[in-house]
């Protein structure tokens, strides 16, 4: 589906990020992702996507800086030439009642979220206008639709990336340049393994279909909306939470 395409995936050292690069990759697609740190388990990783048969490369870059992601997105070009699709998937909580959140961690939470979805889209949209096509996925949450106590701002962030996405989507649409949504609900990674299992239990009661989702079925959403089969979609949300969160 995604043969000779090549795609940025941001956070895609772990969890959902690292199962859309494999998912895409397996589909033909060449990787480029980002890191934190550099370590066994990203080198692990870019062989993991080679064995498909595509390129892959790792770039160091914190997408809460601008400068790196400048730096991030401009390497990348220079290696595959043109960039078809961008997956902002990089993301974090810290999670806490309002009265007790500290300014830091309502703005770390900002700055991933929101803040680096934004960086790389600025950098990226010059050269999806020049090329004349391409494809941004974001990654936001059902919390950022109907909120979430202890996490005011991770909903923040993610309700931005909702508005921020559909207010990008209009601008670049006749530019033959798709913007999308992905607002997963809860799914298996390391962002909720540390949750106390009461929480787990009643967010389990919620959920239609009574079951956690996987990264593999979040990475299939991002599979279709990186292909040409979503042409025509552009400024939507798509959850993918079982049933979570029903407009
Ligand atoms: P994980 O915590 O498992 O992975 C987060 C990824 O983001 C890691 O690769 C991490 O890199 C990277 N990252 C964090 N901060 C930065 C940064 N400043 N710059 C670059 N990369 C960064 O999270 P999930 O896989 O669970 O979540 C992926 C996305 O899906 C997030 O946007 C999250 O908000 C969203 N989501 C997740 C849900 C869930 O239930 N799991 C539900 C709804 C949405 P490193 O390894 O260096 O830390």
């Amino acid at each position: 589906m995604l043969k000779d395409k090549n795609i940025i995936v941001t956070g895609a050292t772990r969890g959902i990020g690292k199962e859309i690069a494999l998912t895409l990759a397996q589909n033909g697609a060449n990787i480029a992702i980002n890191y934190r740190n550099y370590n066994e388990e990203v080198e692990e990783l870019i062989n993991s996507i080679k064995e498909f048969g595509v390129e892959a490369i790792a770039v160091k870059c914190d997408v809460s800086k601008s400068d790196e992601v400048d730096n991030f997105i401009s390497e990348v070009k220079n290696h595959f030439s043109s960039i078809d699709v961008l997956v902002n998937n990089a993301g974090i909580t810290k999670d806490g009642l309002l009265l007790r959140m500290k300014d830091e961690d309502f703005n770390s939470v900002l700055d991933v979220n929101l803040k680096g979805t934004f960086n790389t889209t600025k950098s990226i949209s010059p050269i999806m206008i020049k090329q004349k096509h391409g494809k941004i996925i974001n990654i936001s949450s059902v919390v950022g639709i109907v909120g979430n106590a202890g996490q005011c701002n991770y909903a923040a962030s993610k309700a931005g990336v909702i508005g921020f996405s559909k207010s990008v989507a209009r601008e670049l649409a006749s530019r033959n340049i798709n913007v999308n949504i992905v607002a997963p609900g809860y799914i298996d990674t390391d962002m909720t393994k540390s949750l106390p299992d009461k929480v787990k239990d009643e967010i389990l009661k919620s959920i239609p279909m009574k079951k956690m989702g996987n990264p593999k079925e979040v990475a299939n959403l991002v599979l279709f909306l990186s292909s040409s089969l979503s042409d025509y979609i552009t400024g939507q949300v798509i959850n993918v939470d079982g049933g979570m969160v029903m407009a």
